[in-house]
């Protein structure tokens, strides 16, 4: 329910207005939604403001039309027994109109607005200030301010601090490309679009600042893949003398409470597991745990097999998927044959058939497997009859990797889980591997801290290493990340030293961050939660687009002011920018 707001031109909201108001003059401002001519002194107008519609009675039309931005003055009455609209909330009253002012005229839309209407999302974007006027983006972005302000409110009652950080800023090495901005006073020098706060966060605990957040907006050059935007919003926090578990009660509060105050849903405080675990049992670090089905380990059942896909095979694990066993055959090789697309060999099944007592397995390998391969299979994956087991076997990373997005994909159709479920997955490896040139790759940042009791294992074994970050996963998505952090100097050398970034490099980029760990820095940590995808979720939006009020295409593009344009020679000489002929993309 939206607070009641009059002013001189509005005594109600339009959607507001019900029985209780019957016999009361009121004045609305709005668009006009619809109009019906009833003979010649007769004629309703569906008014319309952000709180939805209500139908005015006016004696003619004149030369009104839809989209024109009127103010009314009635009474409120009751309609006619046989004329109410029980499907709008303002559907048993209309209001007798007996002033009436066009405040603004409106050319014919190049779009529908109303809510049946599917237009074209290139046409939308375009258009961008007439999608809004639609229910669902309005109620979305109201959505979104809500969330904001739990966030912001349960940030303020943990005694977190919101504090700006710069918008024009330096590289830093969190992996992201970064917009640049030409300096005009210093030519042929650049600022850059912060990717995010992370080192002016680390900053201000180094600066007293020991529990800061902000709403903060961050910048990333990177192929629009998948459902991203250059320029994000994220619950960016810091706090010092803090350890993981009492930043994950913060950040657990904030999404609860947000959670409760957007969806009207009390949800469980999240789980917490191992990024070991969620790899092994679900086969990804963002499990969506809505729905248990987990990878069940096969590997030592089958270690001395005679079935052949399953010989001599690092891992062999499997998922139990309910019901399975009457799936058609054509089901079955779709599910072969996404197996494959996935970067498997191959995707061997096993229907459970006969009753609880006498189960078999019935399979392409059955006469191959033995009697306690078949016992041991339907004892670890528990499964009952009618079940059908999907085994991969191969490497351990791959074979996880790949059952994993299996059970993403059919556990969503099986289970069609609904509801919210956090989870913690914590004791993330440091480094993720290497790149093309040899130097390690952080898993999260290069200023996570590595797990103290892995510290000698930085030079010797660093794929080893344990570092101290963690994320938020909600349904099967990442919400955020973050990690205590380096606070000593010494350290953070190591650390960039073990990333290929040479002191000389890592003084030139972040000196001012070393030195200032010279000072005192107290140890910290935080983390940032994304808001766009936080609130799509909430809002059951599939597309972050939906959450934010001007979104760019995947290209990139604004289709609503042109962006990114030419500047002009003019612009172009006061940066001292002189261009090169145009890059084939
Ligand atoms: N700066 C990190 C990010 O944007 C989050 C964090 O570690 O706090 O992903």
């Amino acid at each position: 329910m939206s607070i009641q707001v009059s002013t001189s031109m509005r005594s109600n909201y339009c959607g507001q207005l019900n029985e209780s108001d019957i016999g009361r003059r009121v004045k609305l401002a709005g668009w006009v939604a619809a109009l019906r001519e009833h003979g010649e002194h007769l004629a309703f107008i569906d008014l319309r403001d952000h709180t939805g519609i209500v139908q005015c009675v006016v004696d003619g039309l004149g030369d009104i039309h839809p989209e024109y931005v009127l103010s009314v003055a009635g009474v409120v009455r009751e309609r006619p027994q046989g004329t109410e609209n029980d499907d709008l909330p303002t559907g048993r009253v209309e209001v007798a109109v007996t002033e009436l002012e066009v405040l603004s005229t409106a050319d014919p839309l190049p779009m529908p607005i109303d809510r049946r209407s599917e237009v074209d999302e290139a046409l939308r974007l375009k258009f961008r200030y007439l999608d809004l006027r639609k229910e669902r983006m309005q109620a979305n972005l109201r959505l979104r301010a809500k969330v904001n302000t739990a966030l912001r409110r349960t940030m303020e009652s943990h005694g977190f601090v919101e504090v700006e950080t710069p918008l024009l800023w330096t590289p830093t090495p969190e992996g992201a490309r970064e917009f640049a901005v030409p300096s005009r006073l210093q030519p042929g020098n650049f600022y850059v679009l912060p990717q995010s706060p992370q080192i002016a966060k680390q900053l201000l605990m180094v600066g007293g600042f020991d529990r800061y957040y902000q709403i903060a907006r961050c910048l990333r050059d990177e192929d629009l893949r998948a459902d991203r935007q250059f320029e994000f919003t994220q619950l960016d926090i810091e706090a010092s003398f803090a350890t993981q578990e009492e930043i994950h009660s913060v950040v657990s509060d904030a999404v609860l409470v947000a959670t409760a105050e957007a969806v009207d849903l009390d949800v469980d405080y999240p789980i917490k597991i191992s990024w070991t675990e969620a790899m092994d049992r679900y086969g990804t670090d963002k499990p969506d745990l809505r729905f248990d089905m987990p990878l069940v380990d096969l590997t030592s059942l089958f270690s001395s097999t005679t079935v052949n896909v399953l010989k001599e095979k690092e891992t062999v694990k499997a998922i139990c998927l309910p019901g399975g066993a009457d799936w058609s055959r054509s089901r079955i090789d779709a599910l072969v044959s996404r197996a494959v697309e996935l970067g498997s060999k191959g995707l061997l099944w096993m229907k459970a058939v006969g009753s609880p007592e006498g189960m078999r397995l019935d399979s392409p390998v059955s006469k191959a497997l033995s009697n306690s391969e078949m016992e041991g299979v339907i004892m670890l994956t528990k499964a009952q009859p009618g079940d059908l087991i999907a085994v991969i076997a191969g490497e351990y990373g791959s074979s996880c990797r790949i059952l994993g997005q299996l059970r993403s994909e059919l556990g969503k159709e099986l289970f069609a889980p609904t509801g919210y479920r956090y989870v913690w997955v914590v004791d993330f490896p440091m480094f993720e591997g290497y790149d093309e040139e040899g130097n390690l790759v952080p898993a999260h940042h290069p200023f996570t801290m590595p797990n103290p009791e892995d510290l000698d294992k930085l030079d010797s074994d660093p794929l080893a290493v344990r570092s101290q970050s963690y994320d938020l996963v909600l349904n099967g998505w990442e919400l955020g990340s973050g990690s205590i952090r380096i606070h000593r100097r010494d350290i953070q050398q190591r650390v960039f030293a073990a990333l290929g970034i040479s002191d000389q490099e890592a003084e030139a980029r972040f000196g001012f961050l070393l030195q200032a760990f010279r000072y005192g820095a107290p140890p910290h940590g935080g983390f940032a939660l994304g808001i766009d995808r936080f609130v799509a979720i909430l809002a059951g939006e599939e597309s972050i687009r939906e959450v934010i009020a001007f979104p760019k295409t995947q290209s990139g593009a604004d289709l609503m002011t042109g962006a990114p344009k030419p500047l002009s020679d003019r612009s172009l000489k006061e940066l001292n920018i002189s261009l090169l002929p145009p890059r084939k993309r």
